[in-house]
């Protein structure tokens, strides 16, 4: 049995590899691709039924548009989700290269295993980081920022039940949010601007106090690698910088 069933599982991975870099190329290949070449979708949809690279080629359009300038909403989204297929191509590459050779691309891989310094029921949901804009800040926020290098490790600010986990959570990009209860009171806890692909979480599960749930990155409504945190306590937005400070241990 085991020699029959072990050449099966070497084409599966044979597959699934060559699929991975086929996402990968897909890309440069549009970026490379003429823009005269450039079909509407009208085309495409005509081509359809003779074609079995249609998803590709949609892709290139997508990607050769978002090239020129974008000025509506819609381009721009078009332009965040192109921009999020190659982050997660890019990551899947460096699964791959992980994998098979010695050199990674990560200098400094980041163990999935670890959790959050300190042993409280509250924890601060990263550590390493430069505090910046806090609640009410500058205009309309509801948060406090912390700053740290795109891939530092994030972590749930309490045991709790994740209610949101999505690679476009509106402005806030990548995001989670965790429902807890804390002394008696419902706590929610928000974590923004993730990295691609980064999340560690889905919804409704459980997670343990200080337990990873993704890495900082700079997705949605960001210019720059930050962690956009939040505390909501019975539904009403509270100080996150104040409450940490007077919980996480
Ligand atoms: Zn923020």
């Amino acid at each position: 049995m085991r020699a029959q069933v072990k050449p099966v599982r070497t084409v599966v991975i044979l597959t699934m590899v060559v699929g991975l870099i086929a996402t990968v190329a897909l890309p440069a290949y549009a970026a490379w691709r003429p823009t005269a070449e450039a079909k509407t979708l009208q085309q495409m949809a005509a081509d359809d039924a003779q074609s079995l690279v249609v998803a590709s080629d949609v892709t290139a359009v997508q990607l050769d548009r978002s090239s020129y300038s974008a000025t509506t909403a819609e381009e721009i989204e078009k332009k965040k989700a192109a921009e999020a297929a190659a982050e997660r191509a890019r990551q899947i590459a460096a699964r791959v290269t992980t994998t098979t050779s010695s050199s990674t691309p990560f200098s400094t891989p980041v163990d999935l295993t670890m959790t959050a310094p300190g042993s409280g029921e509250v924890r601060w949901p990263l550590s390493g980081f430069t505090k910046g804009r806090g609640l009410g800040d500058s205009g309309y926020h509801q948060g406090v920022d912390l700053l740290a290098p795109g891939g530092t490790p994030l972590f749930a600010a309490a045991a709790g039940v994740v209610r949101v986990s999505q690679e476009s959570f509106g402005g806030y990009g990548v995001a989670v949010t965790i429902d807890h209860v804390i002394d008696g009171q419902r706590v929610s806890t928000l974590y923004g601007h993730m990295t691609y692909g980064s999340r560690q979480v889905v919804s409704g599960q459980t997670v343990e106090a200080g337990q990873i749930i993704g890495l900082v990155g700079s997705t949605g409504s960001s210019t720059a690698n930050h962690l956009h945190f939040e505390v909501h306590i019975n539904n009403a937005v509270v100080d996150p910088w104040a409450w940490l400070e007077q919980n996480a241990s």
